[in-house]
């Protein structure tokens, strides 16, 4: 973890994008970088909101400014149901576990080699790619032999 998860930078990533670093901004961005894990948006409302009084829709508007300004990410779950990751500043991927709820970020190295391949043989340049990948991680993968 750098400094750039740290609630400082949050601040700092916000203005940058765009967005006011409010309070409850910030504390949403807290508590999403301190599950260190995907968190629903009911999820982050029971662990963020509700017990402080602040309302559902709020908790939700939020997360899409969080993610506006690239300071979460949303990745989607089975059931049309999204989930919330704190994230780094670079441009990176995901490995988001199924059943402990872990994200792990990848760099663009793993990325390149498709780019490549696909520039190559299709014509096509990237130069925006959003790519998530969804399983078991490590752990989990162990457990269940
Ligand atoms: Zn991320
Ligand atoms: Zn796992």
């Amino acid at each position: 973890m750098t400094g750039a998860t740290g609630a400082t930078g949050v601040a700092e990533r916000l203005r940058a994008g765009g967005e006011r670093p409010t309070p409850h901004r910030l504390r949403i961005a807290e508590a999403l970088i301190s599950a260190g894990r995907q968190l629903t948006a009911e999820e982050v409302w029971s662990a963020a909101g509700r017990r402080r009084g602040i309302g559902r829709a709020t908790v939700f508007r939020s997360l899409d400014a969080l993610v506006g300004a690239g300071v979460a990410r949303r990745l989607e779950l089975d059931g049309h149901v999204s989930a919330y990751v704190a994230c780094e500043p670079e441009h990176h991927h995901h490995l988001s576990c199924r059943t402990c709820g872990k994200v792990e970020e990848i760099g663009e190295s793993f990325v390149r080699p498709m780019a490549q391949r696909l520039a190559d043989e299709r014509g096509f340049v990237i130069d925006d790619a959003r790519l998530d990948f969804y399983g078991r991680c490590a752990d989990c993968a162990r457990v269940a032999g």
